[in-house]
């Protein structure tokens, strides 16, 4: 009923929002079909231990070829996902297959996933995530899962029991894109959390002196409560310096390494696995 309002309001008031709505119905109906006919991929990005150098994982990144669209950027084709439910079979998706690559990965090394809220919300989660280990072999201790701070809005009891249950295993939890959302102080009080992602947004405008200040304050958070900061979008040596200065542990970004494929990926970590262990 709404939907048929809607659409008569908009054909009233604004005719060029029936191309709109008739533009984001062809996305939704595309989307559906990329899941059986296989247009997705993952991508996988370096983390590295600032103090250290070494690389301790990589991050899962989804990638969607439509053959009619050519490449989707996640965040064109992920909202809209989540909006009709298609991100629980496709978040099961990008869980298993991120599991399955990293199951050939050196010993120890972490595989980060993002969870979208709608996914986490849905009943079964902690079950798929089981299922995804159990059916790849790679321990629980070795998973992380990245949410973000929009997840954790509506504070249900819900989801703060999912989150337990997958840390009781040893699933490690990281609160993606920190410091954009409403209530990021808010949330580490409430939420059991193991690692802060500072927004990349944050680490592009550390030259502005706010910005710095911003990003000391986390990374000085983060030690005080225990919790692993990670920086996002780390493109210079010059932010990477300021990171270590400050005692970021990690970081993430085209300066450590391009989100890359499977292969490529494997071929890094295997490298730097092989140096570490020969000294
Ligand atoms: P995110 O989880 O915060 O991922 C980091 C994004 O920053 C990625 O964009 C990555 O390619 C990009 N990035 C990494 N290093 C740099 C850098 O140095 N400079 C710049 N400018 N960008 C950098 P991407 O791959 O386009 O993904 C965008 C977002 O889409 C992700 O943000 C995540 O929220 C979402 N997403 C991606 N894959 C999945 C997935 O499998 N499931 C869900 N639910 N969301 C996903
Ligand atoms: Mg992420
Ligand atoms: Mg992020
Ligand atoms: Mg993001």
């Amino acid at each position: 009923r709404a939907k048929n309002d809607g659409r008569n309001l908009y054909r009233f008031f604004e005719p060029g929002m029936d191309a709109v709505v008739q533009a984001r119905r062809a996305l939704e109906v595309d989307l559906e079909a990329a899941l059986p006919r296989q247009e997705f991929d993952l991508d996988f990005q370096p983390i590295m231990n600032i103090a250290s150098g070494e690389i301790i994982g990589a991050e899962a990144l989804m990638r969607w070829h439509s053959p009619a669209r050519g490449r989707v950027a996640p965040d064109d084709f992920i909202p809209v996902a989540e909006e009709t439910g298609l991100i629980v079979p496709l978040g099961e998706w990008a869980l298993r297959k991120a599991c399955a690559v990293a199951a050939s990965w050196p010993p120890g090394l972490r595989i980060a996933v993002n969870v979208s809220a709608v996914q986490l919300k849905s009943s079964g989660f902690a079950r798929s995530v089981i299922s995804a280990l159990a059916f790849s072999g790679v321990p629980a201790g070795q998973l992380e899962l990245e949410i973000t701070e929009t997840v954790l809005m509506d504070e249900s009891k819900a989801v703060l029991k999912t989150l337990r249950q997958l840390r009781e295993l040893g699933i490690r939890i990281a609160l993606d894109d920190f410091g954009t959302g409403y209530s990021s102080l808010g949330y580490l009080r409430r939420f059991p959390v193991d690692k802060i992602k500072i927004d990349r947004s944050f680490i592009r405008d550390m030259g502005n002196r706010d910005s710095a200040a911003i990003v000391r304050t986390i990374i000085g958070l983060g030690a005080e409560l225990g919790i692993v900061v990670t920086a996002e979008g780390v493109e210079t040596e010059r932010q990477l310096d300021m990171l270590r200065d400050n005692g970021c542990v990690e970081a993430q970004g085209y300066l450590i390494g391009v989100p890359s494929k499977p292969a490529e990926i494997q071929r890094l970590l295997k490298s730097r696995a092989t140096r570490s262990q020969t000294g």
